[in-house]
């Protein structure tokens, strides 16, 4: 008798797909690989200073790399 499911909020059917997507509404660049993400993040904190993740995408099952998905 558990209830500790979060419910998902059913104003926004495509919140997991937003790791998908960057703000702008495109798709963002995709990885097959863990480690071309983590490649691809480190490349982007060499050249540019920012602190990227890389994480698997539950739309397309790929990896890509952004801050972490939220609403901002
Ligand atoms: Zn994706």
């Amino acid at each position: 008798m558990k209830r500790r499911r979060r419910p998902l909020p059913p104003t926004r059917p495509l919140g997991r797909v937003a790791s998908h997507f960057s703000r702008d509404g495109t798709p963002k660049n995709s990885y097959r690989t863990e480690s071309e993400a983590k490649s691809a993040a480190q490349l982007a904190w060499t050249l540019n200073g920012v602190d990227l993740n890389a994480y698997r995408c539950d739309y397309c099952f790929a990896w890509h790399i952004g801050k972490r998905f939220r609403d901002d």
